[in-house]
């Protein structure tokens, strides 16, 4: 590799704050902080200094701290500078760092080091920016606990275990009199039905988390005027769509963010899918259509006071195969009480987006249909997450189903094991060899 070369970058947001924080990484830090400060740096030490442009003239006046290697976030000498919020100050204390032999840093580098300098895994590195980006106390919280490593250890058990089972494997392939007795002896199948118990524990705790990074799309369909923009403001909380008595208004597929429980819901409303000349409509429906095929949920609604019309029918025979909750809307009309049930055509909740009534119900029939149980130890995760251990769990699947041919056996360990040293970033195929001989007597 590389020597690293020194890198930069305003740390904090933009605007104004009453601190902002230059960080800079890598090499040469000490006479950079002479220069520009006129002092040395103490290691994890705050000292208070004055930063200088070329001309000795005073940019700000601020903190100096100092993290000499390995001690740092990113592994490497890391000097961070504290000065007054304003952009236009930061703007110069950077030109000055970069007048000094930095230069600008990439999006992600300063965390992009710490992996390489194993500071930190690749699902911890990637738990960085979806803490940064949590859009929920939830989702932040579970992004700390795979920060600190909660699914990388889990991750690292099942890839233990992976390793334990290899080595039976391989040194029966090196013993082939012993074979398949010799597996047996180990009890190889039973610990191969533990890892995959422990790996389906484990998809369901990831697609939990998943679920909490990205959400749901969420497509309201329905009839002009039965309620759609009404029930998007119900369960949106604040007004974002367009109320109108005069049936076809909300033309546009409007989005709103809203969260029930911490998930993120991303709520579209739509112009409707009913049959139409008109050609402005037609393009609503058009991109209805784009919606739903990105939906998660669909929510179909009815107008209680006279419930599903064959029109409507219709509209749910086109919808496509994604999880469905009928709502029936508009209940302080129909007379009828608030709740949800189990009916012919699904989940129906009944309720009136106007009064609120029923509301509840349904955001706790949402989150019962996206598979949601509770934020508990949920840690953050993403869909490469959710693609390398669906995989692993296919090879391992694999593995079961045919594992008295040792050599695919071995192999589909082997995949098993590569789809979740992704999660983590690791490359094991040299080090497995290293395990084996440590580990295992080969002359037994
Ligand atoms: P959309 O065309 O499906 O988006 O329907 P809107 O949300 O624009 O609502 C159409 C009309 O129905 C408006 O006058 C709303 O105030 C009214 N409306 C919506 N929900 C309810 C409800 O629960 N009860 C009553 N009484 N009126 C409702
Ligand atoms: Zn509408």
């Amino acid at each position: 590799m590389q020597p690293a070369d020194l890198i930069a970058a305003i740390a904090t947001a933009p605007g104004r704050g009453g601190v902002g924080v230059i960080r800079l990484s890598g090499p040469a830090l000490q006479p950079l902080a002479a220069a520009l400060t006129g002092k040395t740096p103490q290691a994890r030490h705050a000292t208070l200094v004055r930063f200088k442009d070329e001309a000795g003239e005073a940019i700000d006046s601020g903190l100096l701290l100092y993290f000499p290697a390995p001690h740092s976030f990113t592994g490497e000498d890391v000097l961070e500078l504290q000065g007054h919020g304003g952009p236009a100050v930061l703007q110069r204390l950077l030109k000055r760092c970069l007048q000094l032999g930095a230069r600008l840093a990439e999006p992600g580098e300063f965390t992009r080091r710490a992996f390489l300098n194993d500071k930190l895994d690749l699902a911890q590195a990637e738990s960085v920016a979806d803490l940064i980006e949590a859009s929920s106390e939830e989702a932040a919280r579970s992004a700390m606990r795979s920060l600190s490593g909660d699914f990388s250890r889990q991750i690292h058990a099942l890839v233990e275990g992976l390793i334990q089972l290899r080595m039976l494997v391989e040194a029966t392939l090196d013993f082939p009199e012993e074979d398949i007795d010799f597996l047996e002896a180990a009890d190889a199948l039973g610990q191969l039905r533990s890892l995959r118990a422990a790996l389906a524990t484990l998809r369901g705790q990831a697609r939990q988390g998943r679920l909490l990074r990205d959400g749901l799309n969420v497509v309201l369909v329905g009839q002009p005027n039965v309620g759609k923009s009404s029930l998007m403001n119900a369960l949106a909380g604040d007004d974002v769509a367009i109320v109108s008595d005069t049936a076809g208004t909300t033309r546009d597929s409007l989005r709103e963010l809203i969260h029930i429980e911490g998930i993120p819901l991303h709520l579209i409303d739509t112009a409707g899918l009913r049959q139409t000349d008109d050609h402005v409509e037609q393009l609503g429906i058009a991109r209805t259509r784009a919606a739903l095929d990105k939906a998660d949920l669909v929510l179909l609604l009815v107008d209680a006071q006279h419930g599903l019309t064959p029109a409507e029918q219709a509209i749910l025979d086109t919808l496509p195969a994604v999880p469905r909750i009928t709502v029936y809307n508009k209940i302080d009309l129909s007379g009828e009480t608030a709740a949800s049930e189990l009916g012919a055509d699904g989940m129906r909740v009944r309720l009136s987006a106007r009064q609120g009534d029923g509301v509840d119900l349904l955001r706790q029939q949402i989150l019962h249909v996206a598979g949601w149980h509770s934020g508990e130890g949920v840690f953050m995760a993403r869909e490469r997450h959710l693609t390398a251990l669906a995989a692993a769990s296919e090879a391992l699947e694999r593995a079961e189903a045919g594992w008295q041919q040792i050599e695919l056996f071995a192999d589909d360990l082997r995949q098993a094991q590569q789809q979740l040293s992704s999660i983590t970033g690791e490359f094991t195929a040299d080090d497995l060899l290293g395990e084996i001989f440590s580990r295992f007597c080969i002359g037994k």
